[in-house]
């Protein structure tokens, strides 16, 4: 039974995640949450708005359950984030994604809010159209183009105007094409199912790569696919490759979606990109300047729903630090996302490298060679740890870096570093001096 609160365990973990993660990481993540209940194995947390809930759910996760997991000696521990100790789903932290109206279809995808730049004018006409003229203009529209480009955006808004037409019009994703056709063969109602298919006046499938390679899947969707072509019902189909590139699929079906009409979304340019952030900057009533407008358009260029993320975050951090959104703030707010850039981690491992070795007064070749007198063996191990925290480094590229180590090798290092760290205050100042030399930005966080 634990008999420390909750509080009293959050605030010790805290501590050994302020080591662990970047300072404005905590400052911007962790500083402000409570430990609020602690009760079989279940932790929870309580944070200060949804977005923060999101993103320690998402990305730290794994790293808070280790801590605690540490710090109470349980075997295993579930971490929850709350907003304020309420209840708050995930789906309600994300704004809640999808909220689908009485319709089916999501309420934002409809035309009115998708932008449109040559690199979605065809697919938006297209989309258009076919709900001018269903099932006689092409049939069927196959759309496709990679992640968060727009295709389920387009196929709900067909959605909604087929529906708004008296239209009677399913959305489908592939995947959930083919869990119900198994659950039907499962409970023997293959015959409802394709009943519920292929007696309808549209059908949009949503990523149908999905099925490639489910030979039942295709053989009915086949099936499908000819009683509503036969019955001139429109089919739009969307996909992340044209049909040529999708491996395994029938060659049957590859040939009828050559068929009708095939567009390709392609990555917004600028303008573009520039256009969907006022709008969308505009129907959550922020007011963001242009050009903080037009970094955000500069960082993300090739997936309209990191865009948005993007967006998101800077409004965010401008209101968690109460700040007006610079584009000094939104640099800050989306640098994680540019140190994922190629490039950025050979230049910050050596740095890390460097910076360690001058430190502790040793040399970089020492920290890569094979020394291991005490002082060359503790500063190895801070640079393990450091190229763990600070670059994108795989455990094997970090062992690589360090004379040719052991994946398993770093992984022992970081932890006993962590411990030391805890230990030892001179050491840990130490490692924070460094952090601030490698992360020379986050002096905009001190004070
Ligand atoms: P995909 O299905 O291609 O992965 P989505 O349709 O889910 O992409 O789009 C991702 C997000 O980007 C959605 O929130 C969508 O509303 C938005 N989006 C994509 N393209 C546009 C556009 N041209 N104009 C406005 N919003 C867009
Ligand atoms: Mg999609």
């Amino acid at each position: 039974m634990e008999t420390r609160s909750a509080r009293e365990i959050w605030g010790a973990a805290l501590g050994e995640l302020q080591i662990q993660v970047s300072k404005p990481n905590y400052r911007t993540w962790l500083e402000k949450t409570v430990g609020w209940n602690y009760r079989d194995n279940r932790f929870v947390v309580s944070v200060p708005n949804t977005f923060v809930a999101e993103y320690l759910d998402k990305n730290q996760r794994s790293l808070i359950e280790k801590t605690l997991i540490n710090l109470t000696s349980s075997h295993n521990i579930q971490v929850t984030f709350q907003v304020d100790g309420r209840y708050k789903n995930l789906a309600d932290a994300r704004g809640g994604e999808w909220k689908i109206g009485a319709s089916g279809f999501k309420s934002s995808y409809v035309f009115d809010s998708f932008i449109v730049g040559n690199c979605n004018r065809l697919a938006y006409a297209a989309a258009q159209g076919i709900v001018q003229n269903p099932g006689y203009s092409y049939n069927p529209l196959y759309i496709y183009g990679g992640v968060g480009l727009g295709k389920t955006h387009l196929l709900h808004a067909i959605g909604h105007l087929a529906q708004a037409r008296h239209i009677q019009v399913i959305y489908v994703s592939a995947e959930q094409f083919t869990n119900e056709f198994v659950k039907a063969i499962r409970e023997r109602t293959t015959d409802e199912f394709h009943n519920k298919y292929r007696n309808i006046g549209m059908l949009l499938i949503d990523d149908i790569h999905f099925i490639s390679g489910k030979k039942q899947t295709v053989e009915s969707f086949f099936h499908t696919f000819n009683a509503l072509h036969n019955a001139n019902h429109q089919i739009v189909i969307t996909s992340d490759q044209p049909p040529k590139s999708i491996p395994l699929l029938d060659k049957r079906l590859r040939s009828r979606f050559e068929w009708g009409l095939i567009v390709k979304l392609q990555p917004p340019d600028f303008e573009t990109r520039l256009a969907i952030l006022q709008s969308k900057a505009k129907q959550r009533e922020v007011n963001l300047a242009i050009d903080v407008l037009g970094f955000i358009a500069q960082q993300i260029q090739q997936n309209v729903r990191e865009l948005e993320g993007a967006l998101n975050r800077v409004v965010a951090y401008a209101k968690l630090f109460n700040a007006s959104p610079t584009i000094e703030l939104a640099a800050q707010a989306l640098e994680d996302i540019n140190s994922k850039e190629p490039g950025h981690t050979s230049t910050t491992s050596s740095l890390v490298i460097e910076a360690v070795a001058d430190s502790f007064q040793l040399d970089a070749i020492d920290l890569k060679g094979s020394k291991r007198d005490k002082e060359t063996t503790l500063a190895r191990r801070a640079a393990m740890y450091l190229l763990r925290q600070e670059t994108n480094c795989s455990l094997a590229q970090i062992g690589q870096k360090l004379g040719g180590r052991d994946p398993s090798a770093v992984t022992n290092a970081c932890k006993r570093i962590v411990s030391d760290i805890n230990h030892n205050p001179q050491l840990r100042h130490k490692i924070l001096d460094i952090q601030k030399i490698i992360n020379p930005q986050s002096k905009h966080w001190r004070h």
